[in-house]
């Protein structure tokens, strides 16, 4: 078995999801399981109207028409209705309440997966593919109640791996949504398809697991950022890993980890163009070059804290990391001194009440409009010089990081800069470690 993930510009209008029969049809004897996001932009367009529902007016026209033009083109009856009076019932409700609970913004978002799925097993029995629309919370997919980003139990496993069997048709299963143990429905973040693509993946121990997207695979950069930016043949898990973490989209950051735990291979591809290779993520590949990919993460705040008279006292740091810890803010970058900690998080909902907590003990400022930039590759590991690289190739480019840091794998090399840095520093870096002459090695189309 295989588990194929679909993303939304791959599932965005009827012409690719013509795409995606093919691709599924020339692939049927390795037994495909497939998992879809909402079409293009929908959850974007749900994230609006449950806004708008809060300040009282809101118009699911718009959304319902999009629907409509797919199942028009695809010529397929699918039975979207029922879940159009559904959201607007939800949305009427938050109108009146004038409350929107992470709870029930999930419940909103969860409704552009739950409609595609539909539409697309629609157009699979058209096809002459039986196929079946299923919900990931009625398969099994159990989740915490981390509304916004929930995290799959392990609960969930074994009942995935049991109802997936029971299926004579091929299940078609929405990314991005789950339920918790209270029956009320998750989402695991946004970009969380690649996410349930590798759970289920994990749960049913499927031979591969493919997530199929609008670029030729996993690139040595962001290609908005660096157009002539190459893909990648092979990465390990742990590359993958920490390139999806600081920033590379084409990856929500924990996709990788249900694929380490069952060594399950990814294949990254490209659904505009699938004959091309596309990226094959393994435990470990064979060591070429050093650095294999630049990624960047932008909307960081630095949070400095100082206290002269805590510093050197154990037990300050713990007193930092727990009032992070309660708040629930991930840390991405750390540096110490003798008198100051630095850390960085893209986190901005509960950053205000924790900088007010630690002010109780520390002077604390928080700079906003920060970005990371990340330089991502085994092979640093076996360069000791590559540090110096980044650094000569930044100082070339007119770019003074604030702060660096380097995990004890030494996969990666991290840096703060201001945001307006951003493409200068990733320009700079890409330039330095895949001059023309790499890429055309890389990629034969480059001459
Ligand atoms: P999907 O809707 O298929 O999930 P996403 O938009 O979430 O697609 O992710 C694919 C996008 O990720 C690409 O179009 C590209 O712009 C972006 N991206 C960022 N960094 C990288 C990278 N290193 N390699 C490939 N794509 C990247
Ligand atoms: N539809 C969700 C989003 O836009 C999940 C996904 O596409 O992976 O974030
Ligand atoms: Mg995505």
């Amino acid at each position: 078995m295989i588990v194929a993930k679909f993303g939304g510009t791959s599932v965005g209008d009827a012409e690719r999801i013509q795409n995606v029969v093919a691709i599924t049809r020339a692939q049927l004897q390795r037994k495909p399981v497939l998992v879809v996001s909402a079409h293009s932009k929908v959850t974007d367009q749900l994230v609006a109207l449950a806004e708008a529902a809060l300040h009282g007016h809101f118009d699911v026209g718009p959304l319902r028409e999009r629907h409509q033009k797919i199942i028009r083109d695809l010529g397929v009856d699918s039975m979207i209705e029922p879940l159009f009076a559904e959201l607007e019932g939800l949305l009427k409700g938050i109108s009146m309440v004038k409350e929107l609970t992470p709870r029930t913004r999930d419940y909103v978002l969860s409704f552009g997966e739950r409609l595609s799925v539909r539409t697309i097993a629609a157009y699979f029995n058209k096809c002459g593919l039986p196929a079946v629309p299923v919900d990931a919370f009625d398969l099994g997919l159990v989740t915490d109640s981390n509304f916004g980003s929930a995290s799959p139990l392990p609960e969930g496993d074994a009942l995935m791996a049991f109802n997936v069997k029971r299926f004579d048709k091929l299940p078609i299963v929405t990314g991005y949504v789950g339920k918790d143990r209270n029956g009320d429905i998750t989402t695991l973040g946004r970009n969380g398809s690649d996410y349930s693509a590798t759970i289920l993946g994990g749960a049913i121990d499927a031979e591969e697991v493919q997530i199929w997207t609008d670029v030729d695979g996993v690139l040595t950069a962001d290609p908005r950022i660096v157009p002539e930016a190459v893909p990648l043949g092979q990465m390990s898990f742990g590359e993958a890993s920490e390139l999806a973490y600081y920033g590379g989209k084409v990856l929500h950051p924990l996709t990788l980890i249900p694929a380490v735990r069952k060594d399950i291979p990814v294949r990254v591809l490209n659904t505009f163009k699938p004959q091309s290779k596309g990226t094959v993520i393994l435990r470990e590949c064979p060591p070429e070059g050093t650095v294999k990919s630049i990624v960047s993460k932008d909307g960081i705040y630095l949070i400095s804290i100082v206290s002269l008279r805590m510093l050197l006292h154990h037990g300050f740091m713990a007193k930092i990391f727990e009032i992070f810890g309660r708040y629930r803010i991930v840390i991405d970058m750390i540096a110490t001194s003798e008198v100051s900690v630095s850390l960085t998080t893209d986190d901005d909902e509960s950053l205000e009440p924790a900088v007010k907590e630690l002010s109780a003990f520390a002077d604390v400022t928080v700079q906003e409009g920060m970005a990371i930039v990340c330089a991502v590759g085994d092979g640093m590991r076996r360069a000791p010089g590559v540090a110096a690289e980044v650094l000569g190739a930044l100082r070339g480019a007119g770019v003074d990081p604030l702060m660096i840091s380097q995990g004890a794998t030494r996969v990666n090399l991290a840096f703060l800069v201001e945001s307006p840095q951003v493409r200068t520093a990733v320009h700079a870096l890409h330039d330095h470690f895949f001059p023309r002459g790499a890429r055309a090695a890389a990629d034969p189309k480059v001459s």
